[in-house]
């Protein structure tokens, strides 16, 4: 099932048919999730990561390496404030995933779901001009998290199981997408109470604004981020370009709520938060992955040719460079990407955030080519960050030191257990060595990170048939290891089948 994007949305997979389908029948044999007020963490949790399996399935979830880590620097922080206010309860923080699942999508939107995932367009990341109005965004999301709205949201629907509610979450969303084939999904007229029960109060979103609005500014952002993305909001729903700004809809942008940020925006004494290359950059290349149409990549290569763009300002013209190189790249016209690449490095000269992100670009574009001897002349090697990890790692499986990337990416999945893409790098440094035992383990970690425990079960099994037919190379460890992970992965597993 899409849930990402609205325009290749066409209808939903069988299984989730069935399983919305499924709703009805089960309903009446069902215990109920108990009569308080508020959904349990625990359910909650789980109703989360029912959709959050779907949306990594989905075609357009992206683990893009630069704008993850883009979202992570403004998440983490956000979290970190949220924490030390007292918003985020330490059980809250134990129990839930503080997730931000991104997808490609040219559309404006963001949305928190139960058990603490949230989902973010690229789209609403293309929109912003700074950091702070993303980290608006994402710190009100994030406030509807913590302060339980979505549990006394679906506190209405207590007669329904977790797996219910999922099912029919998930519908909504669907719905959203395509309100046609969405309705007639989720049972006629039964899908549209259901959708508007799924929409916050406008106290809820009062209350999300002004706790959101105290997170951002402990976490050091400019409130005046929240005012002017606010402010965009409001062209947008003025323009009734809800389309394109799907976040409308499930915020309306009403007089009450604008009145509350004017007078918010009074106690703001600093001017509008000038955009850093970086932004530029990270921005462009959001909208760029939002909009893969061919047109579209000619169109802003088109725009990084123009002559009237060496009088904009110089993170404009770094925003817009760096677009049209990696659209030209995107079009496999190496020697567009290459001039443009030029006046990039010319254009960020000085300023180190904005070279290293030119640099990783560069090193993409030797990725896409194979090139595996430039990228590590482009990568810093040594650092520790995300996308040098991944580039790096790579590239040395692909060069003969498939040991030593298997050894880097091991300390990191240690640290990083969730990160799918570095399991799977890890597996292939382990093919590479000839230790396919490890490889399959990696691979089956990589579907644990996303959730497909049937997936991992399916490969821990034939790791352990490996074993027993003496494939594992004596390795005892590494098979005593696979036999503990397929009993967690299978309880796992079965309890996401009680669940129905
Ligand atoms: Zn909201």
């Amino acid at each position: 099932m899409k849930l990402f994007s609205a325009s290749r949305w066409r209808a939903p997979t069988a299984a989730a048919l069935a399983l919305l389908m499924a709703m009805a029948p089960v309903r009446a044999q069902l215990p109920q999730l108990g009569d308080t007020s508020e959904l349990s963490s625990g359910a909650e949790r789980k109703i989360g990561e029912r959709i959050a399996r779907e949306l990594y399935r989905d075609p357009d979830y992206t683990d893009d390496a630069v704008l993850v880590e883009y979202v992570q620097g403004i998440w983490q922080p956000l979290l970190a404030a949220a924490r030390g206010r007292g918003e985020l309860t330490p059980e809250l923080d134990e129990r839930f995933a503080w997730q931000v699942l991104l997808g490609k999508d040219r559309t404006v939107n963001a949305f928190a779901l139960p058990g603490g995932w949230l989902g973010l367009h690229s789209g609403l990341i293309a929109v912003t001009v700074n950091r702070d109005e993303l980290a608006s965004v994402l710190a009100h999301e994030l406030s509807h998290v913590t302060q339980r709205h979505i549990s006394r949201m679906v506190t209405q629907q207590s007669q329904a199981t977790p797996w219910m509610l999922a099912a029919m979450i998930l519908g909504a969303m669907a719905a959203s997408k395509n309100p046609q084939v969405g309705s007639a999904m989720i049972m006629g007229g039964q899908g549209l109470a259901a959708q508007q029960q799924l929409n916050f109060s406008r106290d809820m979103e009062r209350e999300a604004d002004r706790i959101g609005l105290g997170v951002m500014s402990a976490a050091g952002f400019e409130p005046q981020g929240f005012v002017t993305m606010f402010e965009k909001l409001q062209q947008a729903s003025r323009l009734n370009d809800s389309g394109a700004f799907p976040y409308l809809r499930t915020h309306p942008m009403s007089t009450e709520r604008a009145a509350d940020m004017q007078s918010r925006q009074q106690l703001s004494t600093r001017g509008p938060v000038q955009p850093t290359l970086e932004h530029a950059m990270v921005s462009a290349r959001a909208r760029v992955i939002s909009n893969p149409g061919v047109d579209s990549l000619r169109g802003a290569v088109n725009d990084a040719e123009s002559g009237a763009l060496a009088a904009q300002p110089r993170a404009r013209q770094a925003g817009v460079l760096y677009g049209g190189a990696l659209a030209a790249a995107r079009l496999r016209d190496a020697a567009t990407a290459r001039q443009l690449f030029t006046r990039l490095e010319t254009t960020v000269a000085g300023d180190a955030p904005a070279q290293r992100l030119a640099r990783l670009l560069a090193a993409e574009i030797a990725q896409s080519q194979q090139d595996w001897p430039r990228v590590l002349q482009l990568v810093d090697t040594g650092s520790e960050r995300r996308p040098e990890l991944l580039l790096t790692t790579q590239a040395w499986t692909q060069t003969g030191r498939a040991r030593d990337a298997s050894q880097r990416l091991q300390t990191w999945v240690a640290g990083q257990p969730r990160d799918a893409a570095a399991w799977q790098l890890l597996a292939s440094a382990y093919q590479a060595q000839g230790q396919a035992l490890r490889g399959v383990r990696a691979d089956a970690e990589a579907r644990v990170a996303q959730l497909d425990y049937r997936a991992a079960l399916d490969r821990f099994r034939a790791a352990q048939e490996m074993v027993r037919k003496g494939a594992g190379g004596n390795d005892y460890i590494e098979a005593s290891i696979i036999d503990t992970r397929a009993r967690q992965v299978e309880s796992l597993l079965r309890e996401q089948s009680l669940e129905r």
